[in-house]
């Protein structure tokens, strides 16, 4: 345990979002920690799935400052790659970055936020929450869910195919994860996909780029008072990355609808029919990670924290960034959280002036 510190902005979380930020703030001349809880740099890209691909290329999936290089033989870089991108990122503009150290709660201190950790306590007049997603999977309330007796997993603790060889499968999810982790599970396990409404792949030839430009121009119009475009979800759900384009093309990415119930040796759907399954994988989302907020109760009638752009408007010495389109357009990407990264560190700045 160290004695008191006192900075002027603490930002917590030390992945792609946190050091977006830090890029700015270090430009600025301001006074900042990164506080994180991994041991590693590398946030969430550390723990994903072995197959997981970007769903852009390399250049097109890169921080302020600095390109992403390509991964020789990939066209669309593996999770590694980019965990590797990130801690020369970080070491590249000497970022001051602290792990591992876990925000328990921050809290209003007089005129200052007072940041408690897992190892001591920060003083300062700015926080920029940058915790990702990842770390608070999303399961759907289904009935009978406790009465099923196979594995029940998350998209957070799915590795690899040859873990389920020869088994009977059930993905759950009609996004990405769903779609890749089902493209994985295809050749060497019974898979059942399962899928709210019936699969959306975006067209062949675009990728993540499109989705960038789509929730860019979305936001544009919104701004200015022009009819929603519809952005991201006027596209598709589902980038047909090659693995996924692949087992697609072979048939063997045939959706189900959604079933209505667990039973004890798998899934019953409205009309009856039943599928057997050894196990379940719920690739069905997450939500932002933002328990160690609670302390500032800032959570309004619908359990939304109101934002404008990233400033929170309830304690306007916090900033949230990264957590998807409600802070900024495609922020939840490594691309697109350069710009509000970006427009925080200036208002931070302006603030502290
Ligand atoms: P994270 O990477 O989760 O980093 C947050 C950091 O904060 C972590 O290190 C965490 O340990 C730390 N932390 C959390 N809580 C605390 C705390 N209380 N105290 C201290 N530290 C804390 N984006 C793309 O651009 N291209 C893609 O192809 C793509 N594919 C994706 C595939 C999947 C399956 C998922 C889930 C997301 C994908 N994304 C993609 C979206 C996005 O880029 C990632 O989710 C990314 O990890 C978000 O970065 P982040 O820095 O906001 O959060």
């Amino acid at each position: 345990m160290t004695g008191d510190r006192h900075t002027q902005v603490v930002i917590v979380g030390g992945g792609q979002s946190g050091l977006a930020a830090g890029y700015h703030l270090r430009r600025l001349g301001l006074d900042f920690v990164i506080l994180d809880a991994q041991s590693d740099p590398g946030g969430a890209w550390r723990h994903t799935w072995d197959s997981l691909r970007l769903f852009s290329p390399a250049a097109f999936s890169s921080l302020p400052g600095r390109l992403m290089p390509p991964q020789r033989g990939e066209e669309y870089p593996d999770a590694p790659h980019v965990a590797a991108y990130l801690r020369d990122y970080e070491k590249r503009y000497e970022l001051p970055v602290e792990r591992p150290v876990r925000v328990l709660g921050v809290h209003r201190d007089g005129g200052l936020l007072r940041v408690e950790t897992d190892s001591g306590t920060w003083h300062t007049r700015v926080v920029i929450s940058a915790t990702g997603t990842w770390w608070r999977p999303f399961l759907p309330a289904v009935r009978g869910r406790a009465d099923f007796g196979g594995r029940q997993l998350h998209t957070v603790e799915y590795r690899r195919p040859q873990d389920f060889a020869g088994r009977r499968v059930i993905v759950v999810g009609g996004g990405n994860s769903g779609a890749q982790i089902a493209a994985d599970l295809a050749y060497d396990s019974e898979l059942t996909w399962v899928t709210q409404r019936p699969p959306r792949f975006l067209a062949d030839d675009i990728d993540g780029r499109a989705l960038f430009d789509a929730a860019t121009a979305r936001r544009r119009a919104l701004d200015e008072g022009r009819t929603d475009t519809g952005g991201v979800a006027s596209l598709g759900d589902i980038v047909a990355v090659p693995p996924v384009r692949e087992a697609r093309d072979r048939g063997l990415l045939k959706a189900s609808p959604m079933f209505s119930r667990l039973t004890r040796d798998g899934v019953e759907w409205a009309d009856g029919t039943r599928a057997e399954a050894d196990a379940i994988i719920w690739s069905t989302g997450f939500r932002p990670a933002l328990s160690h907020l609670a302390p500032l109760q800032l959570r309004g009638r619908r359990g939304h924290i109101a934002v404008e752009g990233t400033r929170v408007v309830n304690e306007p010495r916090l900033y949230l960034l990264g957590y998807g389109d409600w802070t900024g357009p495609a922020s939840a990407t490594l691309i697109g959280v350069g710009r509000p990264a970006r427009d925080t560190a200036r208002q931070v700045a302006e603030s502290l002036s």
